[in-house]
C-alpha cells in the first residue's frame, strides 16, 4: 500500500513541475484522477488481505495451512472506489480433496457478483431520483465510477421489488392482525394524525427497450403521506407512492397510516346487550384530499368513522370558481360573489350551501351548466358533522392556500 501511495505522490509532483502554469481546475482535476486511482487500488489490496489466518476445510476442518494454492483470474468488482480486482486463490484440501475460496465467503460476495453492495445502493438510490441514464451519467461525474445503464436498471428494480415486497408483507400483516406494522412510529399525542392522498402524473419511460423514442407514456402515479400537525406546521411526514388503482393503493396508504398510529385505540365505547362487544375508538385521522372521488371513497374510508374529511383550501376555491363560470360566465360580478361566500362557506364548514347553485339554477340552455355537476359533487364531501373548529383552522388553511396538495 506504501508503494501505491508513494506512487500517486511521484505522480502529483511530476504533474507539478511538468506543469507550472496549469489552473486550479487542471490541478483539481488531476489529484482526484490519481486519488480515484489510489483509492480503488487500496481496496482491491485490502479486499485481498481478506480471510481467516488459518483457514480450516470447510468440509473436513482439518487445518489447510499445506493445503494446495492455486491463483485464480482476479475478480473484477465494480465499487464507489471504482473498478477494482480482488486477488482470487483456491484452496484444495490435501485430505479430502475438497476446494474453496477463502476470500469470497468472508467478503460476502457472490459467486457471479461484479458490482459491490454499496454501489448497489447508490445505483438504486440515483435511480429513484431520476432516469436510469441520467443517474448513470452523474454517478460518473460526480463520483468517476463508471456504470452501465442497463445495470443500473437491474439494481434499482431490484432494490425497488425488494421495497415493494417487504410493504406488501406489511400490508397483509395489517389486513390479518389490524395491529401497525414492523417499524411503528406514531406522531406524538399532541400532535394530529394527518393523511393526505392525491395523483400526479408522470412520464414512465421515454424510450422503449429497444431505443425507440417514446411519445409520451403518461401514467398516474398516486401518492400518500401520513405525518404529524402541530403548531400550524406538518411534521416528520412519510410518504407511500405507486402506479396502480385506488383500491390497491388505498391499503398501501392505511397500513403507512396505520404505522404512524391511525390503528392507536382511544377510548371504547358501547356496550353489548350481553354485557361484551365494546366498539374501539380509533384515533382521529385527518384526511385531505384535492375532490378526487378515490380519495373519499377507497382512502379516507380505510380509516375509523372518527375521521375529519378536508377538501384542500387551493381546489376548493377552484371548484368554487369552476363552478361560478359554468353558471354565470367567465369572469362576472356573480361567478366573484359566488367564488367569496363557497371559501367563506368552505371554511366554516358548511357545505350544504355549496352545492344548491348547480342544482337549481339552469345552465344559459336552460340545462344543466356544462361541467358543474361534476364539480358540485366533490364539494358536499366534506363532513359538516364533523366541525373543523377541532383543529387549528386558520393555520391549515393558510397552508392549504400556499401549498395545495394537488399541484
Ligand atoms: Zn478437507
Amino acid at each position: 500500500m506504501l508503494a501505491s501511495a508513494s506512487d500517486a505522490v511521484n505522480a502529483l509532483c511530476t504533474f507539478a513541475q511538468d506543469q507550472p502554469l496549469a489552473d486550479f481546475g487542471a490541478r483539481e482535476e488531476r489529484v482526484l484522477e490519481v486519488g480515484r486511482a489510489l483509492v480503488a487500488t487500496w481496496l482491491g489490496q485490502l479486499a485481498g488481505a481478506a480471510g481467516p489466518r488459518t483457514p480450516a476445510c470447510p468440509k473436513c476442518g482439518v487445518h489447510s495451512l499445506n493445503a494446495v494454492r492455486r491463483r485464480r483470474k482476479p475478480r473484477t468488482m465494480n465499487s464507489r472506489c471504482g473498478t477494482v480486482y480482488i486477488p482470487r486463490v483456491r484452496l484444495t484440501c490435501r485430505g479430502c480433496k475438497h476446494s474453496w475460496l477463502p476470500l469470497q465467503s468472508v467478503l460476502g460476495v457472490d459467486a457471479k457478483q461484479r458490482t459491490s453492495g454499496g454501489l448497489q445502493h447508490w445505483e438504486a438510490l440515483l435511480g429513484g431520483l431520476t432516469i436510469f441514464a441520467e443517474a448513470a451519467q452523474l454517478l460518473e461525474t460526480l463520483a468517476g465510477v463508471q456504470v452501465g445503464t442497463e445495470t443500473l436498471r437491474t439494481h434499482a428494480e431490484a432494490a425497488g421489488t425488494e421495497l415493494e415486497g417487504e410493504q406488501r408483507t406489511a400490508m397483509a400483516q395489517v389486513e390479518a392482525t389490524q395491529e401497525p406494522p414492523l417499524g411503528y412510529a406514531p406522531v406524538t399525542n399532541d400532535q394530529t394524525l394527518v393523511v393526505e392522498a392525491d395523483g400526479v402524473m408522470a412520464r414512465y419511460r421515454d424510450r422503449d427497450l429497444d431505443g425507440t423514442l417514446i411519445n409520451g407514456e403518461w401514467h398516474e402515479i398516486k401518492l400518500g403521506l401520513a405525518g404529524g400537525w402541530q403548531d400550524g406546521e406538518l411534521v416528520n411526514p412519510s410518504y407511500v407512492a405507486a402506479r396502480e388503482t385506488a383500491s390497491q393503493f388505498a391499503p398501501r396508504l392505511g397500513t403507512e397510516a396505520a404505522r404512524r398510529g391511525a390503528l392507536d385505540i382511544v377510548d371504547w365505547r358501547g356496550l353489548g346487550t350481553d354485557g361484551g362487544g365494546e366498539e374501539a375508538v380509533l384515533r382521529r385521522v385527518v384526511v385531505i384530499g384535492d375532490g378526487a372521488k378515490w380519495i373519499w371513497e377507497h382512502v379516507a374510508t380505510t380509516f375509523g368513522s372518527e375521521r375529519v374529511e378536508i377538501l384542500d383550501w387551493y381546489h376548493c376555491c377552484q371548484h368554487v370558481g369552476t363552478v361560478g363560470a359554468a353558471l354565470c360566465g367567465v369572469d362576472t360580478p356573480e361567478t366573484s360573489t359566488l367564488g367569496r361566500s363557497g371559501q367563506g362557506s368552505a371554511l366554516g364548514a358548511r357545505s350544504d350551501g355549496l352545492a344548491e347553485p348547480a342544482h337549481t339554477t339552469p345552465g344559459a340552455d336552460g340545462g344543466t351548466p356544462k361541467g358543474a355537476e361534476h364539480r358540485t359533487r366533490l364539494l358536499p364531501r366534506q363532513r359538516p358533522a364533523h366541525a373543523v373548529s377541532h383543529l387549528p383552522r386558520a393555520g391549515l388553511a393558510h397552508w392549504f392556500g400556499c401549498r395545495g396538495v394537488g399541484r
